[in-house]
């Protein structure tokens, strides 16, 4: 069955090409130029995941998600956001979004960012799902990463590293979002935190077992998988 889509923007050429993307992916994609007309999309109509912008006509994309979350609808979330509204994101994540892309995106990245979002939600046992990759595996109620069972010691931004690049398990996150997810705003130009924990996790991981599940893509990024047994 094709999965819906519900997409918010009120920039009809980027709503166009994300349309078309989208529909030939096999998703069903549904419109909607302004927050009014989507909010109402969202009260009569089922959707698996709301692409939602953040400046929009008549209702801005905070109150469409603000009231359809009020509502009860509890579908995925991703905003399209300017590069410039960092209060627009952190207002999102807590008003209930589940993730966000920057505008420009590239049209993989907005691909990996749905599929993983609705890969979550429709897991088994959604938010709780177990995250894991080759022998590792989070328990996310205790917040801990057990390798072959035996418990590590992460450090809290460690952990929240892991869980972020195990939540997206086979996708490149660039250096960009693991800075934007993990760090937050203030760390912006900080160029090199994220592969300083990246290092943290490999030696805590990688090098103390002899696996090789963190991998960094060159000039791109990292992901987390398992090469012996993808
Ligand atoms: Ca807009």
């Amino acid at each position: 069955m094709k999965e819906r889509i519900l997409l918010i923007e009120d920039e009809e050429k980027l709503a166009r090409f994300v349309e078309l993307e989208l529909s030939y992916e096999g998703y069903s994609v549904v419109k909607a130029g302004d927050g009014r007309e989507g909010l109402a999309l969202l009260e009569t109509e089922t959707f698996d995941l709301l692409l939602l912008d953040v400046m929009l006509p008549e209702l801005n994309g905070m109150e469409v998600l603000r009231r359809m979350r009020r509502g009860g609808v509890s579908i995925p979330v991703l905003m399209l956001t300017a590069r410039d509204s960092v209060v627009d994101k952190v207002t999102g994540l807590d008003s209930g979004a589940n993730d966000y892309i920057t505008k420009p995106f590239a049209i993989e990245e907005l691909l990996a960012r749905i599929r993983s979002a609705l890969r979550t939600s429709q897991g088994a046992a959604g938010f709780g799902e177990e995250l894991s990759v080759g022998r590792l595996r989070l328990d996310n109620a205790s917040r801990t990463a057990l390798f072959d069972g035996t418990p590590l010691d992460l450090t809290k931004r460690e952990f929240d590293l892991l869980q972020y690049l195990l939540e997206n398990k086979g996708v490149v996150l660039t250096h960009d979002t693991l800075l934007q997810h993990i760090w937050g705003y203030e760390y912006e130009g900080e160029s090199n935190v994220v592969g300083v924990y990246i290092r943290f996790l490999r030696s805590k991981i990688d090098n103390a077992y002899n696996v090789k599940y963190i991998h960094t893509i060159r000039g791109v990024g990292y992901v987390i998988r398992n090469e012996e047994n993808p």
